[in-house]
């Protein structure tokens, strides 16, 4: 079976995939919760001869699928975790399907299906052409908190690999060649003293009067650090009533940076500000990091086979229902947002193919926990149109759009890129494996992966 072939077996076989997909998107579910889509994976890969390896890092919905044998061995990240507060119906109005319940707005019911979908159909075309190899589907949980592949990395699942491929829903189609920012997500918690607010107030510390001194301090910190970094944070407990001094108060903080070295020069300095806030009420501080993503490294020979095959891959065609339904669903966006992402991407469903080498170098806004594997394998990522230009991802709009034959065509353009590259890679077509293991040397400087959340904390369960 020839790469030719490989296509077609995908193009005969998509409908199993998008109804997987579909079935996802219309059970979402919130970060390590993800025990139906994790399943419905787990049982199709089990049925079509995968080898399992599940609960990784004790995470229930964390798991590792194998075919084949030998060298090379050739990874494929997938995610299903939905959003909170993000139900929605495929429709151009705001409709929410389960009342505040979680949505798929960053369409990962999409992304994790694509990959099941290319390492099913590589299967097919290692027995066809009794190709040696090996070639795994990573079912990762819980990328919208940043934390799932950094367990998983803890346990060292993807040291062996030769590279990974991913890929991600978008507005476009094209390869990654920016880097997403590090990012560390950190709660502080302090504590003082209660006390009548009224009556007594000379007796009481104020666990709230400490948040707000933090976050004062930190909005000064903003004039101070790198371009591009970003702080932003949420009080996530404010006390219980206005006549209790708050006893016990908790601010939520995520710092961002292109790189990790700048996100941990941050958070130093987050740190001080917090200790000088309990210092100046009173009151005691303890942190928490719950995820500590790295930048994500492209690797350029890599992209470069990503998106030589994307380019065979089959076209991506809109129908007129499509196009009227993108239409419709963008007038509901706001004019300026939706004019500032015209002038980078023209058509409103967009078919073409984009390999934009001027953004080589750049930091992109945004974090994933991609970055650590990136940090650990060579890896390349692709982004397909799975939505109308301008609409944004973690939406309303989002969600309609992931869940909606759009979506699904997007997806396989995704699932038929990485299938066809893995192949490639497989044969290690022009020694790429070795010339990305090369860049991935330079662009890592030799330095080894060390998880960014403390040792302490063995599984996202101890802490959660
Ligand atoms: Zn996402």
């Amino acid at each position: 079976m020839s790469k030719e072939t490989l296509l077609q077996w995908m193009t005969a076989n998509e409908t199993k995939f998008t109804a997987m997909a579909q079935k996802i998107w219309e059970h979402p579910e919130v970060a390590y919760e993800e025990n139906y889509a994790s399943k419905l994976q787990k049982v199709k890969l089990k049925e079509e001869g995968f080898s399992i390896q599940s609960s990784i890092g004790s995470i229930p919905t964390a798991f590792v699928a194998e075919y084949g044998s030998g060298k090379p061995i050739i990874g494929i990240l997938g995610e299903f975790d939905a959003l909170p507060g993000l139900s929605q119906t495929v429709n151009i109005v705001q409709e929410q399907a389960v009342s505040n319940g979680p949505g798929h707005g960053c369409g990962h019911n999409l992304l994790g299906t694509a990959g099941v979908e290319a390492v099913i159909a590589l299967k097919k075309v290692m027995n066809d052409h009794h190709l040696n190899g090996t070639i795994r589907y990573y079912g990762c949980p819980a990328e919208e908190v940043l934390s799932g592949k950094t367990y998983m990395a803890k346990e060292g699942v993807f040291d062996d690999l030769d590279c990974a491929l991913t890929w991600h829903p978008w507005t476009s189609n094209f390869v990654l060649h920016k880097s997403m920012q590090s990012a560390v997500s950190i709660k502080y918690h302090f504590k003082g003293t209660p006390t009548h607010a009224a009556a007594s107030p000379h007796a009481g510390r104020s666990a709230l009067d400490a948040v707000e001194l933090m976050n004062v301090g930190s909005n000064y910190l903003r004039e101070h650090i790198v371009d591009g970094a970003r702080i932003h944070y949420v009080t996530t407990n404010g006390g219980l009533s206005p006549n209790i001094v708050p006893e016990h108060a908790s601010v939520w903080y995520y710092l961002r940076a292109a790189t990790k070295e700048q996100v941990d020069d941050m958070l130093r300095r987050v740190e001080k500000i917090a200790q000088g806030a309990a210092l100046m009420t009173e009151t005691e501080v303890r942190s928490e990091i719950e995820a500590f993503p790295y930048n994500t490294l492209p690797n350029d020979p890599l992209n470069e086979i990503m998106f030589d095959n994307m380019k065979c891959a089959n076209s991506l065609h809109f129908t007129n229902e499509e196009k009227k339904w993108a239409e419709a669903l963008v007038k509901t966006i706001d004019p300026a947002i939706v004019k500032a992402a015209n002038e980078t991407e023209k058509e409103l469903l967009s078919s073409s193919y984009q390999n934009d080498t001027s953004t080589k170098g750049k930091s992109m806004s945004g974090s994933t926990d991609v970055g650590d594997v990136s940090w650990i394998t060579p890896t390349a990522t692709v982004m397909t149109t799975c939505a109308p230009t301008g609409v944004q991802l973690h939406t309303w709009q989002a969600t309609a759009s992931f869940g909606s034959s759009i979506g699904f065509k997007g997806m396989h353009l995704a699932a038929q890129t990485m299938a066809l590259s893995a192949y490639d890679l497989l044969i290690n077509k022009d020694d790429v494996l070795n010339k990305a293991k090369e860049e991935f040397k330079i662009r890592t400087e030799g330095k080894p992966y060390t998880a960014g959340i403390p040792a302490k904390f063995k599984q996202a369960a101890e802490f959660r």
